[in-house]
C-alpha cells in the first residue's frame, strides 16, 4: 500500500477528498487548458489501434509509425490482408511487435465477426477485443465520448497517491477510489489533466511544489 497522503491531509487539515477533487479539477483545467489525449488518430479504429501500440512506449514513439501505417491500414480487412511479419515490421519502433501484431490481428478479426467491422463503445465488449485491456479500454471509450471508467495510467497513479485521493497501489483499485470521488462528467479529463500535471509539474523523482497550482490543497507538498 502507498505510503497515506490521505491521512496526512487529514492531519494538515486539507478537507476530505471528494471536497478537494473540485479544486483540483479547476485549478488543473485553468493550468493546462490543452490537456488532452498526445496520440493522432483520425477515426474510431485508429484510436484503437494507437491505443494498443502505446503499451510501454511513448504516445511520441507511437505518433511516429502510425502516421504511415495509418495510410496503409485503412479498414480492418487490411491489417489480416498481409502476414503477420508486414505487420510486425511496421509497427517494430513500437517495441513488443509480436504481441502488438498479434493482438491487432485478432482483434480486427473480432471486429469483422462480431461488431460489423466497427469500435464498439461498451467497455464490457471493448474488453473482449485481444488483447485490449482496462486501460486500453477506458482509453478508448471516453476518447470517443463514452467514458465508463477513469484511466490510470503511471501518471495518474502517482498524482492521486501524492495528492490524497487513494492509498492504494492497484491500477484497478485506484480507479475503484477515483471513481467515489470524482464527478462522472469529470472522468474524461480528469486522467488527462493529471497526466499533464505530472509531465510538466509533479514529475516522479523531482516534483516542483513550488511552482505548483496545488501546493495548498496537496498533503505531500514540499512548500512549507
Ligand atoms: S504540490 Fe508537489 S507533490 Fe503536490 S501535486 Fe504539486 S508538485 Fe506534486
Amino acid at each position: 500500500m502507498a505510503r497515506s497522503y490521505v491521512a496526512e491531509a487529514r492531519r494538515r487539515g486539507l478537507g476530505r477528498r471528494r471536497e478537494r477533487v473540485g479544486p483540483i479539477v479547476e485549478r488543473l483545467a485553468d493550468e493546462h487548458s490543452d490537456a488532452r489525449i498526445a496520440l493522432r488518430f483520425r477515426s474510431d479504429l485508429e484510436l484503437l489501434v494507437a491505443t494498443m501500440l502505446s503499451a510501454q512506449t511513448t504516445d511520441v514513439n507511437v505518433n511516429r509509425v502510425t502516421g504511415p501505417l495509418f495510410r496503409k491500414y485503412r479498414r480492418p480487412q487490411d491489417y489480416l490482408a498481409v502476414p503477420q511479419e508486414e505487420l510486425e515490421g511496421d509497427i517494430f519502433q513500437t517495441g513488443f511487435f509480436r504481441q502488438k501484431a498479434k493482438a491487432i490481428r485478432g482483434t480486427m478479426r473480432v471486429l469483422l465477426e462480431e461488431f460489423g467491422g466497427e469500435v464498439p463503445r461498451r467497455l464490457e465488449e471493448l474488453v473482449r477485443l485481444p488483447g485490449v485491456a482496462r486501460k486500453t479500454a477506458n482509453v478508448v471509450a471516453a476518447e470517443l465520448g463514452h467514458a465508463q471508467g477513469i484511466v490510470v495510467d503511471t501518471h495518474v497513479r502517482r498524482l492521486s497517491q501524492r495528492l490524497g485521493l487513494t492509498q492504494e497501489d492497484d491500477p484497478v483499485k485506484i480507479e475503484r477510489d477515483l471513481a467515489r470521488i470524482v464527478p462522472r462528467a469529470d472522468w474524461h479529463r480528469f486522467p488527462h489533466l493529471l497526466i499533464w500535471h505530472g509531465r510538466r509539474v509533479c514529475a516522479a523523482r523531482a516534483p516542483r511544489c513550488e511552482d505548483c497550482v496545488l501546493a495548498d490543497i496537496c498533503p505531500s507538498s514540499r512548500v512549507p
